[in-house]
């Protein structure tokens, strides 16, 4: 088995004397903000004015532009939307950067070379496996989301013990974390969140409940049985694997479930996800989302919109209005450009 690092692998008198400049207050920011802050921390955001300054402000940090932040830190972690990144780096955080440690949660920007960084900084990544809301609520709970650690550039000899520092202040050591390389985290990300997390997951789902309604079921009945049950079936794969979702439902549905899932995910399937690979291999993802954005992004908007007015979510959104108990983390937890 590959190494895991957990707590008693790291050290949070790294952080003694020195100060973090979270720099965005979205989904990562506020999670690894106030995760940190809680683990005792000295924290500080850079922003812009806005939503995520009042938002940061109000839960007790000391706020400053980008630029700012940046020159008052000792260690700068960039948690800005990736396609913003470049901009604000060049504009803010480089003029300010002496020898700060430069920090991400995801190697885009580096591993695609959008972001040049400096060689007289520590460059590095920490990388939760899991959406910011889930960082905090976890860390709340005592929990915490498991996270890849990855070192670019190693200037002071310290940039593992800051990664691992950094990693127990956010919680994630509490799960482990797994030491990988910008372009291993970079890639295996885009392919994970393209191919099974949201986009197969997405298309799955939606594929099932336009099958069902076509054939005349009620789109209800469609919307409990192809998305609503989702959540409960992998909430057993997160406790017991797949053999312990498999030991909980009926024989018959893990007969189905034997005989009827390679006729859907066929070896087509997984030829079409090697060649998804092979596009993030090669950049040419990267290449085509850099430019949607310089576009102002036309197709992405569109499909946007398309998609939030499919069936499933106007029949989702009323049924989901009837069970208090299932939150929006939407609503409380997360602010930022709209997850
Ligand atoms: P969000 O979109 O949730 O947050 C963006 C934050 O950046 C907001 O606070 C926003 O403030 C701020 N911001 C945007 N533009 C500027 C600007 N020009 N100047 C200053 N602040 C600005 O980002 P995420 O948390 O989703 O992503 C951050 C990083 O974490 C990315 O590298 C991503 O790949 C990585 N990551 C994200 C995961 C997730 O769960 N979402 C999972 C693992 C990694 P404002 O309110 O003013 O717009
Ligand atoms: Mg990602
Ligand atoms: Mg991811």
């Amino acid at each position: 088995m590959a190494k895991m690092y957990y707590n008693g692998d790291a050290n949070l008198g790294y952080f003694e004397g020195k100060t973090v400049a979270v720099i965005g207050y979205g989904s990562q920011g506020h999670a690894h903000a106030l995760n940190m802050k809680d683990s005792g921390v000295n924290v500080i955001i850079g922003l812009r004015k806005g939503n995520s300054w009042n938002k940061a402000v109000e839960d007790g940090f000391d706020v400053f532009p980008v630029g700012e932040a940046t020159a008052k830190a000792d260690i700068v972690m960039i948690l800005l939307p990736d396609e913003l990144q470049t901009k604000v780096y060049n504009e803010e955080i480089k003029p300010n950067l002496t020898n700060q440690a430069l920090m991400f949660a995801h190697g885009f920007n580096i591993h695609f070379n959008q972001i040049v960084p400096p060689s007289e900084s520590d460059v590095l990544l920490v990388a939760p496996k899991g959406p910011g809301h889930l960082v905090r609520r976890t860390f709340e709970q005592e929990a915490g989301v498991p996270a890849l650690f990855a070192i670019y550039q190693d200037v002071t000899g310290e940039a593992r013990e800051l990664a691992l520092a950094y990693a127990k202040a956010i919680g994630a050591l509490r799960a482990g974390a797994l030491e990988t390389t910008f372009k291993e985290e970079t890639e295996t990300d885009l392919f994970g969140e393209q191919a099974v997390l949201c986009g197969g997951l997405t298309a799955l789902v939606k594929a099932g409940f336009e099958t069902l309604v076509e054939a005349g079921y009620q789109p209800e009945l469609a919307y409990f049985e192809c998305l609503h049950e989702l959540k409960l079936i992998v909430d057993l794969m997160y406790e017991d694997g797949m053999a312990g979702m498999r030991y909980s439902i009926s024989d018959t549905a893990q007969w189905g479930d034997f005989v009827t899932g390679p006729r859907i995910v066929t070896e087509d399937v997984k030829k079409e996800m090697k060649a998804v690979l092979t596009d993030i291999q090669e950049g040419k993802f990267a290449k085509g989302w850099i430019l949607e954005n310089q576009a102002n992004r036309p197709v992405f908007n569109a499909i946007n919109d398309r998609e939030s007015e499919h069936l499933i979510e106007k029949v989702g959104k009323e049924l989901r209005a009837m069970m208090p108990f299932v939150k929006s983390s939407r609503k409380k937890e997360v602010v930022g450009s709209g997850k």
